[in-house]
């Protein structure tokens, strides 16, 4: 699980139900005040000249900061930059995605939501999975499973169609006594050489852990990083691969059936990024009992992301 270090409360600082979500934000002010709680709740700070103290208030939401008489709003840098979706659509949007326990398709999101277009929905949900990784999170540690993966590569070998080559996602979870498992990184690599993997463990894994991987020799470094290094030859084992490294067995395999089942597949691999920190997200927070509390998580990471025009979004799409 994500470490938490503060509590908000249900029905306090975030709503406890579809009809709660609907009271608290009928309109595009409430849903701003939500906003720049979230992301000034411990005091304003102008995002111009740095300076902290009360801004000047101004209609719609816009804020002066008294010192260098910069304009913002909460949404301004973020995730909601000149977007011209309202703000309550935004909101149904991040409930919807957070109440899914397997998230949705682009599609899915467009007829709940009754959207107009599917690249509304479409850029929607990308901006919401480049908030669902935490900044400055926490690496991995106690005992580590680290593994590769293939994901993707459909399409192969039909003339005039995009064809895509599988890609290599490289899995880092951690293992726990006696058993189940804690929380996972997941890493689009080019390779599995240790030019790729090594510097994956390193910025997933902190020092001192224990990592445990197969045989494959691209991982015979991971001592002289600082890791206490456990390797488990398979065939010299004769455990079958989903007992001797049963996480990353796991891991695989649901992000492969989610992939499949949520996406039909259909991702390339200039996306994939995306979509393994929605699975990262959605898997780290697997045994939170409130939803409401996944909603209010996101839409804080949210107005802590920085804006990603479509153009960007969509590259080589
Ligand atoms: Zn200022």
């Amino acid at each position: 699980m994500e470490r938490e270090t503060d509590r908000p409360l249900a029905g306090h600082d975030y709503p406890r139900g579809w009809d709660e979500l609907r009271r608290w934000f009928p309109d595009e002010a409430a849903c701003l005040a939500y906003l720049e709680r979230l992301r000034w709740g411990t005091g304003f700070v102008c995002p111009a000249c740095g300076a902290l103290g009360e801004p000047w208030r101004q209609s719609r939401g816009r804020l002066t900061c008294p010192a260098c008489r910069h304009q913002t709003t909460a949404t301004a840098g973020t995730i909601f930059d000149k977007t011209r979706t309202p703000l309550a659509t935004w909101f149904a949007a991040v409930w919807y995605v957070t109440n899914q326990k397997l998230g949705v398709s682009a599609l899915g999101l467009q007829r709940v939501l009754g959207l107009g277009s599917y690249q509304t929905a479409w850029t929607m949900l990308h901006k919401l999975r480049r908030a669902m990784v935490r900044p400055g999170r926490a690496r991995l540690s106690g005992e580590v499973e680290v593994d590769e993966t293939y994901v993707g590569g459909v399409e192969s070998g039909v003339h005039g169609r995009e064809t895509y080559t599988k890609a290599v996602v490289a899995i880092a979870v951690e293992v726990q006594d006696p058993a189940g498992f804690g929380r996972v990184r997941l890493g689009r690599v080019p390779d599995v050489s240790a030019a790729s993997l090594v510097p994956f463990v390193c910025a997933m894994v902190a020092p001192g852990s224990i990592v445990r991987t197969d045989g494959w020799r691209a991982y015979n470094q991971l001592a002289t990083e600082g890791y206490r290094h456990e390797r488990t030859v398979l065939q010299a084992s004769g455990d079958p691969a989903h007992v001797a490294m049963p996480g990353v067995h796991r891991v695989a395999s649901l992000l492969k059936r989610w992939l499949l089942g949520t996406h039909q597949g259909a991702v390339r691999p200039e996306q994939l990024d995306a979509y393994l920190q929605e699975f990262t997200f959605r898997f780290n927070r697997r045994r939170s009992r409130s939803r409401g509390l996944l909603f209010y998580r996101l839409l804080e990471q949210a107005v802590a992301t920085d804006p990603a025009p479509y153009a960007t979004i969509a590259r080589k799409r």
